[in-house]
């Protein structure tokens, strides 16, 4: 059972209420997180807020190494994204927030998009401009800092990157205001109402205390898009690529539970496609 938790220290959430629930109690070593739902819009948060002040945060990452080495993978995850996409909107200028190397917005060029990319980590776009020949078209930088005129684009998409920012608001206000009427918004991200979540418990990958400022299910989801005035088109989940299927016991389980999830949408991939 959650228990009701009021707090001083706890930062107001995006609906502006201050009340939370405990739903998690993790000790990890000497640290210890805590996730919290807001008692008003459902939305679960990381306690201790993760710490990403320093100017140079993202500039000290290395993860687009690790994309480079997965680029098969990841370009097929980009591909099945691009498909369900594809049935909303064919074609139009497409941004991808929080693009690290470009691969989604190779993909979505090929798929017939004028696409674009934008990242805060420097070293992550050069790398993707250097490999995927995409000079013009990726951009240093968020969307608090790149002033893209209004009613620019017809798709904007936030792959795995609506977790890391800590001012959701400011965020998706900007994406309304740079979307085109009837463009479509994109959120890919990891699902708090996972089977898998619940099967592995703190080393399930969505959590990433240090990295993730939210946690989302497709209600909270949902109604924080409709907070902003999109209209939700589709909300759909699937299993995240790590979940690789192999001729194995291990194999076999992964199936079972993927089949499972896929039958009761409880995937821990959660996608929703909203409109303008
Ligand atoms: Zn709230």
């Amino acid at each position: 059972m959650s228990s009701i938790l009021l707090s001083k220290n706890f930062p107001t959430c995006v609906c502006g209420a201050k009340d939370y629930d405990l739903v998690l109690d993790f000790k990890k070593g000497e640290e210890s997180y805590q996730i919290l739902k807001c008692r008003q819009c459902d939305l679960f948060r990381t306690w201790p807020v993760p710490l990403k002040q320093e100017p140079d945060f993202y500039q000290k990452q290395d993860d687009y190494l690790k994309r480079e080495d997965q680029l098969a993978l990841r370009t097929s995850f980009a591909r099945a994204t691009l498909l369900r996409l594809k049935k909303h909107k064919q074609s139009g200028r497409l941004l991808d927030v929080g693009c690290n190397l470009g691969i989604f917005v190779k993909e979505a060029g090929r798929f017939g998009f004028d696409a674009h990319g934008i990242d805060p980590c420097h070293k992550a776009i050069e790398r993707g401009k250097k490999i995927f020949h995409l000079n013009e078209c990726l951009k240093t930088g968020d969307l608090t800092t790149i002033n893209f005129p209004e009613v620019s684009f017809d798709v904007v998409t936030l792959i795995h990157c609506l977790e890391h920012i800590s001012n959701l608001n400011s965020v998706l206000e900007k994406v309304y205001f740079i979307l085109k009427k009837d463009g479509i918004i994109l959120v890919e991200l990891p699902n708090f109402n996972s089977f898998w979540r619940k099967l592995l418990g703190r080393n399930w990958y969505g959590f990433a205390f240090k990295q993730h400022y939210w946690q989302f299910d497709p209600t909270s989801l949902k109604k924080l898009l409709e907070n902003h005035h999109f209209t939700t088109l589709l909300v759909d989940t699937r299993h995240n690529m790590y979940h690789r299927l192999s001729f194995s016991v291990a194999g076999l389980i992964k199936l079972i539970i993927s089949f499972l999830s896929f039958i009761f949408q409880r995937g821990d991939n959660l996608v929703i496609i909203a409109k303008k």
